[in-house]
Parts: C-alpha cells; structure tokens; sequence
C-alpha cells in the first residue's frame, strides 16, 4: 500500500502542529506506522491521499452514524449554510434541535448547546458543584470525558495510549478533588462515599464505557450508582458523549432505564459538526445563566449549520428500523469476530451494543480498565496494521470502541471478516 504522499504530509504537518496532528489518537503513537491523510469520504468509505479505500469503522470518532458525505444532511447543512454562517443570536434551528433531544433523552427537561464534549462535561462539572455547594467529584478509572482538568486523571483512551495518567498542567489542588474507583466496583464507590459522601457534588460516568475498548456496566451498576447519589444528595452525570443516539434513541438511560441528574451529549447529535450539548432536570438547568448565576457561554454555541447537521442526523435515526439497522452491523462484526477466533485459536472477547461495538485479545470478561489494559496490545497492533493494509479503518489503539453507521452494507461486512481472518492469523502468530 503506497503511503508516500500521507508521509510527507505528516513530515509537514509534525513542523507546525504539535506531534503533526490536532488530537492525540490520530498521530498513530500506539500502533506505529504512518497515520493515513484522509482526502475524501462516501457513505461507510474514506479515501485517503495517495488513492487508498478503506471501509471507515471510526467515523470520526463517533459522530458519522449516517456515514461520510450523507446527502440529506449534506443538503441540510448547505440550506443553512447559504443563510449564513454564523449569528451570536438565537435561531429557531438550536430551539429544534433541543426539542429533539428533550423528548428523546428521559432525563432531559431543559439543555444548553456547546460546541464539544469536554465543553458539556465541564459545564455539568460546574453546574453539579454549584447545585450542590460541594467541590468533590466521582470518577471512573478509563472513563474518559474530555480533556477537562478534573477529569483527566485515568483517562482511558488518549490518555492511557501515551501512558500518562493524567497530565502535566493540571493543579494538585483540582487533581485532589477527583477521586476515582474502578468500573463497574460498586464497593469502591460505596466506600468513597463513607468517606467523603458530604463532599461530592457528583459522580460522573459513562453509563457504557467507550474509551477503555468498549465496557458495559455489569447488571445493577448503574442502579447502584443512582442509589448512592440520592442516599448522600449528590448528583449522578452521564457522559452519554458516545452512546447518545448511537447505543439507542435516548440513549443509555432509556436502555438500562436508570435517570441521571445531568446528561452530557456530543459527537452523533452534532452530524460532524461541531455540537454537543448537556442538559437535564429543569431546576438544575434553570441555575445557568442567564436563567440563574452558574456562568457558561460560546461564541459559536448553537451554531446554524452544526444544528442543521445534528438535526438532520436525528431525523434519519428517527427512521422505523434505523436502531435495528446499526445493531446487526455491529453484531455482525462483533460475531464473526469471535467465530474466526476461535477457529484461529487466539483468545478474542467481544461487545456490541447498538451502533458500538468493541473486542479485547484477552479471555474477558473485561469489566475494567485494568482488565482492558490486561489485553494483548501487540496482537491488537499486528491486527490493527493488517486490516488497515487490507483497507479495513479501525481506531488506531486498543482502547477505542468501533462504530457502526447506516451506510456500512452487508457486502461491506463480509469484505471486513475476510480481512480480519487474515489479520487474526497474524496476530495470534504474536506470542
Ligand atoms: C469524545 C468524548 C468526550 C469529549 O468530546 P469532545 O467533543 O472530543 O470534546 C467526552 N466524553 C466521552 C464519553 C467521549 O467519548
């Protein structure tokens, strides 16, 4: 495969951008090689710019659920776009978008659009301090929810793939607020609470972890965790960045049937726009300003095309079937996966969930992040390179989940298992 072009691009870029790449994971540091300059994109496809095809399973992190270059919100996003780009005054577009989610995610009275999920994390981060008087904050060990400066500490993804467990920069004073348990440890929790349950203002969780590989809470977790908050008035968080609008409609909450105080959301309800957005119970959301004095704002917040992208979006997941449609892509993959791994004989486990799916090179189960770092991350690398040699593009580290969109097609996922046979043949080769 011939890479020459996406080479000198990554010199180039390596001289005036940071590590040549504006977000971590992109630069390929886990699994070597050169990270692929991508072109152009069509439905489940990405182009790259020295010619290569891959089938895209990355879909930019998340948002793609319709896939590249979908043409309705492609014409949603250019009837916007010939109004105008951008006001700083309210549109009706951003009051569409909110009624969307506000009648699909069960928790949500009220929300605010911001432009990305660290942007949402950090501002229900406030808004649960400021509603509660406390300073504390519960997290999760691989839970990643933006680069926020309280929530760095183990971080999963990005964060765990450099092998730092936080970050330089981040103020002792902030780092010793969070305190952090295990996944899916419901006396770790239980114990930090006889501790310092008076002093957390929340946890905040991902309700189906995606940034450590993809781990789903073991039955009752999340029951537990909402049990907690109440017994000792804090208020539960979830980071429903990912599986907002991927795992179902409504997302995690609608699906386990347990009600956050505060939801974040990102990536699907901004189309591949900038958009995200945090939201919830009407009394907590009535202490934003200007409603009330906890202060949060955005230039470009509620952005008319990201709207229309975001709207546009949920329309065509609103669709009869759309949900059915994205789970049998990810348990297709996630199936024939675990068929050709034990054919192989190179242990493989494997998750999916709606439009999310994820495997480990471990026994499993894997319910937390030292579980997840437990797998094999050499085999992972082998597999990872072969299929993106055989134009297959996965998330270039271990601790990422992939996403399925409505685009991928049955044909699609055939061509992807013949090329993982071949790459699980070499990385169960890998000793
Ligand atoms: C991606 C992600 C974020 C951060 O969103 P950005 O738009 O990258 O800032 C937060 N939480 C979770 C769960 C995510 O996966």
């Amino acid at each position: 495969m011939k890479t020459e072009r996406s080479k000198q691009l990554f010199a180039r870029a390596k001289r005036v951008i940071p590590g040549g790449v504006n977000s971590p994971v992109r630069a390929f540091g886990s699994v070597g090689g050169v990270p692929r300059f991508i072109e152009r994109g069509k439905g489940c496809r990405v182009w790259d710019v020295d010619g290569n095809e891959y089938i895209d399973f990355v879909g930019s992190w998340g948002p793609l659920i319709a896939g590249h270059a979908n043409p309705a919100i492609l014409k949603a996003v250019r009837s916007a776009m010939s109004k105008g780009t951008s006001f700083g005054a309210p549109t009706e577009l951003e009051i569409s978008l909110a009624e969307t989610i506000r009648d699909a995610v069960p928790s949500i009275q009220k929300l605010r659009m911001v432009s990305s999920g660290t942007e949402a994390t950090m501002s229900a981060l406030r808004l649960a301090r400021a509603a509660t008087g406390r300073d504390r904050v519960l997290k999760f060990e691989g839970c990643y929810h933006g680069h926020v400066d309280a929530l760095l500490l183990g971080a999963g993804s990005g964060v765990a793939t450099l092998g730092i467990p936080g970050s330089p920069g981040v103020p002792s004073s902030y780092a010793n607020l969070t305190i952090q348990a295990p996944y899916n440890d419901i006396e770790a929790v239980r114990s930090a609470f006889q501790k310092w349950g008076e002093q957390i203002a929340c946890i905040i969780v991902e309700p189906m972890a995606g940034n450590m590989g993809f781990v789903p809470p073991v039955a009752g977790f999340l029951e537990a965790l909402r049990a907690c908050c109440d017994e000792y008035g804090a208020l539960l968080i979830f980071d429903e960045v990912i599986t907002g609008f991927r795992l179902g409609w409504g997302g995690a909450q609608k699906h386990f049937g347990v009600k956050p105080d505060l939801t974040c959301l990102g990536k699907v309800v901004g189309g591949g726009l900038p958009a995200a957005a945090y939201g919830g119970r009407g009394d907590l959301m009535g202490q934003i300003a200007p409603e009330g004095p906890v202060y949060q704002a955005g230039t470009l917040s509620g952005n008319p095309l990201a709207m229309a992208a975001g709207l546009a979006t949920l329309e065509l997941l609103a669709k009869p079937g759309a949900y059915e449609q994205l789970g049998a892509v990810s348990a297709r993959i996630t199936s024939g996966l675990e068929q050709l791994a034990v054919e192989i004989g190179v242990p493989l486990c494997t998750a999916s969930a709606g439009g999310i799916f994820g495997f480990f090179f471990h026994e499993g189960p894997v319910t937390n992040f030292t579980e997840a770092a437990d797998a094999h991350p050499a085999r992972f690398k082998r597999f990872f390179s072969s299929m993106l040699e055989q134009g297959i593009y996965l998330a270039p580290s271990p601790y990422e989940c992939g996403f399925a969109s409505l685009a991928h097609r049955p044909r699609d996922l055939n061509r992807t298992l013949e090329a993982a046979q071949v790459a699980l043949e070499k990385a169960a080769r890998v000793r």
